[in-house]
């Protein structure tokens, strides 16, 4: 792990309350009562995508309220700093807490909040920059997903980049959503779209690919004939091994097995991520660590990639502090 863990690293692809450190977790869980089953399901690592699932659940019984959003942001920045993360974009549905006070407006608020909390007291030379992006739930409906466009649009100028599509694989159809995404990207707005994460859905992936979003996450699924298209497309693919080879192993059954390799391999853009550090118990550094392993990579295809990744980002390659970023990128900084 002390290469990965010394080098700068990049991470697009993590949900907020899937990467709440877990020791946060433990004292909510306890403080909101929950059962030996509930408590049991936080404990262990998500093996499946219905474990995940509902692992989830408990996760958003036990975070309530703005003021814990609040902490838990301000934690997973903290701790991506302290795993030597120089940049990180964080996803999150917005929810709204109604028993709390809370609606969508305040749950955005006291995530960028968060943000502030920890750049107050980040030491400039280690800080880790963050940007939000707002997820979509898949089980949302068309005007819940334009209410959270809406949402998007109206925090562009504080932090908020782009809009992501996740949720259960299983449900929903893309026709509900491809308006709002529309919308978002003739706005400006940057998407990222989950994508083949359960098998048989080569329909969907294909309109997907064919809405050229700026990303794509996992694509564990992917027919030769989308694949084509994705390689033709140039479309960016965010990774996340452990997670992949936790909930999708029948086709990926160990690392060296995950098409890392084969998008890697011909040069197509991938950045590695964590996905949900709490849930699958792997930081950045770890899953570096295992591509290191698993793909025979040395220190300087690592840092490649991390670059790569940075240019993947929804940040403003004119911006400030995309210049900074890249300076501590290539000043190979070992921490
Ligand atoms: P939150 O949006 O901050 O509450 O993060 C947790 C949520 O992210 C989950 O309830 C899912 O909707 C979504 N999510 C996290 N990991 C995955 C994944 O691997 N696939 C699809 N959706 C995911």
């Amino acid at each position: 792990v002390s290469l990965a863990r010394r080098l700068p690293k990049i991470e697009l692809h993590a949900h907020l309350n899937g990467s709440i450190r877990r020791s946060t977790l433990k004292e909510l869980a306890l403080a909101a009562g929950l059962n030996a089953r509930e408590s049991q399901i936080i404990r262990g690592d998500a093996r499946t995508v219905s474990e995940m699932f509902a692992v989830f659940d408990v996760i958003h019984h036990a975070v309530r309220g703005g003021k814990t959003i609040r902490r838990i942001a301000r934690e997973v920045l903290e701790d991506a700093e302290a795993d030597g993360v120089v940049y990180l974009e964080l996803r999150t549905t917005p929810r709204a807490h109604t028993e709390c006070g809370l609606d969508q407006v305040g749950y955005v608020e006291s995530v960028l909040q968060g943000f502030k909390d920890y750049e107050e007291t980040a030491q400039r030379d280690r800080r880790c920059f963050a940007r939000l992006i707002l997820s979509i739930d898949r089980r949302d409906p068309a005007e819940v997903a334009e209410a959270t466009v809406d949402l998007a649009l109206r925090y562009r100028d504080r932090g908020v980049v782009g809009i992501d599509l996740s949720g259960d694989p299983t449900k929903g159809r893309w026709e509900t959503w491809l308006g709002p995404l529309t919308r978002a990207r003739e706005s400006g707005l940057k998407i990222t779209l989950h994508a083949g994460e359960v098998p048989d859905v080569d329909e969907e992936t294909r309109r997907m690919i064919a809405f050229k979003p700026d990303r794509f996450g996992h694509l564990c699924f992917l027919s030769s004939e989308n694949q084509s298209s994705l390689w033709a497309s140039g479309i960016p693919i965010e990774l996340c091994l452990t997670s992949n080879v936790l909930t999708c192993s029948s086709t990926i059954p160990t690392y060296a097995a995950h098409h890392f390799a084969l998008h890697h391999g011909r040069g197509h853009p991938v950045a590695l991520c964590t996905d949900d550090c709490a849930v699958f118990g792997s930081s950045l550094s770890n899953e570096c660590a295992i591509a290191i392993a698993a793909f025979s990579l040395s220190a300087d295809d690592l840092r490649a990639i991390t670059r790569r990744s940075l240019h993947m980002s929804f940040l403003d390659p004119s911006s400030h502090d995309f210049a900074q970023i890249l300076t501590r990128l290539e000043a190979g900084e070992e921490m």
